[in-house]
């Protein structure tokens, strides 16, 4: 094996103008005892760093290519689209299609704006969500990630869970005294919230399949018990759908459940590879939106033709060739496999089709408090010995891993060999 020559050189100049060399936090690879890779290149499930080493992806930058990387339809659009100059801070034609398509795809999503960010498109989702109801309270779950918006960072997954502490410093109290965060699965809780302080609650805002502690299944009934008691209290439901739209189906957990929320946001998939989000959903509710209403949400770059287009060249090949059907096929024999392959191992395997968790040395993973219970240590073990076997998982037990339609079933069972012999 090669050094990381080049890559701890890269590290080293970036940390003298970037905190942590690294432009979000995870990234760092602190948690797992590495040193950031910096990469040169990437194509289907193959990052290469800058020292020629070669992986095997299975984060996918945070899930967004369900395609592989380097997609050569969506490569194709978005040299069409720079043709035409790259921003205009005027409409133009692209933006009206990639909400055609998503709206044919999320039928809640009936009205939708875009913008830069999963962290923006909450932000604005909530926004909205108070000026529509007249409330200020918002309901969240442990480990739940929504973005780094001041009053979000409450008990809050991805990186935030990393830290250790349950906010962040620069946070005042004030700004998240209308944010209460409550157990996920946990009905009781809900409950009583609402039997408290009901008629302050704007919005239950829910990753419907939450993939920031890891991957966590809902309870049966639990999604339809969220719909039905902010319908009792007319507190909206909004469903998260940053990473679970167009992951979980072409119609994300929504259409897996059977549930409309209120307004939905998404990100990472639908801007295939560039920065773009949305939020959206019923048009009762997104008519507030300046300028046709009170709620002001506005931005640069949003709707950017490049991302735009590099959306709809994404979102047409999910459409196609029974394309989730085929992921779902090269999924489940995977799982299957690798559920065999940990069976000695004190770990479990948490998934829902094509995004997966291993947690460690715990029996079972329903919520945030069980997820906080397992060996990181013994994670970040494994994460060390994945890297020096070829693969790049997500980098902390609190993210979920990600199968794209290029991964080989071969990569898939090298894979799963890997697995086999940690620890052996
Ligand atoms: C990634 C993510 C966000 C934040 O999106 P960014 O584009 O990183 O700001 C919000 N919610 C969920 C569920 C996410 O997975």
């Amino acid at each position: 094996m090669k050094e990381r020559i080049n890559s701890l050189r890269a590290y080293n100049e970036a940390l003298k103008y970037i905190p942590g060399g690294v432009n979000s936090p995870v990234r760092a690879l602190r948690s797992v005892g590495e040193t950031p890779l910096f990469i040169r290149k990437a194509r289907g499930t193959t990052l290469s760093d800058v020292d020629g080493r070669r992986y095997t992806d299975f984060c996918l930058s945070w899930g967004v290519f369900i395609l592989g990387h380097n997609n050569t339809l969506v490569n194709k659009a978005v040299r069409a689209a720079i043709s035409n100059g790259t921003s205009y801070g005027i409409p133009s034609l692209p933006e009206t299609e990639l909400a055609q398509l998503v709206n044919g795809l999320i039928p809640g999503m009936e009205r939708m704006r875009f913008v830069n960010s999963g962290t923006e498109a909450v932000m604005s989702a909530i926004r909205l969500a108070r000026g529509f109801t007249g409330r200020t309270l918002l309901v969240k779950f442990d480990g739940c990630y929504h973005g780094h918006a001041d009053h979000l960072l409450v008990s809050a997954g991805s990186g935030v869970a990393g830290l250790g502490g349950s906010s962040s410093a620069g946070v005042p109290d004030g700004f998240v005294q209308y944010t209460v965060s409550v157990p996920f699965n946990n009905r009781a809780a809900v409950e009583r919230v609402f039997a408290e302080r009901g008629q302050e609650v704007a919005a239950v805002i829910v990753e419907p399949v939450p993939a920031n502690m890891g991957v966590i299944m809902p309870d049966d009934g639990f999604l339809n018990f969220l719909r039905e008691i902010t319908l009792r209290h007319e507190s909206l439901l909004i469903f998260d759908e940053v990473i679970t739209g167009f992951r979980l189906s072409a119609g994300g957990a929504q259409q897996v459940y059977g549930i409309k929320p209120d307004l939905t946001t998404i990100g990472k998939i639908v801007g295939g590879g560039f920065p773009a989000a949305a939020f959206g959903g019923r048009a009762e509710i997104m008519s507030l939106l300046a300028p046709d209403g009170p709620v002001y949400q506005a931005g640069t770059l949003s709707g950017n033709p490049i991302a735009m287009s590099a959306g709809v060249a994404t979102l047409r090949q999910l459409m196609e060739n029974d394309f989730y059907q085929r992921l779902a096929d090269k999924t489940s024999r995977f799982i299957e496999a690798l559920k065999d392959a940990i069976k000695d191992k004190n770990m479990i395997i948490n998934h829902t089709g094509n995004m997966f968790t291993l947690f460690f040395n715990i029996v079972e993973a329903r919520n945030f408090a069980d997820v906080k219970k397992t060996d990181q240590q013994r994670f970040a073990r494994f994460f060390r010995y994945m890297l020096a076997n070829g693969f790049y998982i997500s980098p902390s037990q609190f993210e979920a891993n990600f199968i794209s339609i290029t991964h080989k079933n071969s990569e898939l069972y090298r894979f799963v060999r890997a697995v086999k012999t940690f620890e052996a």
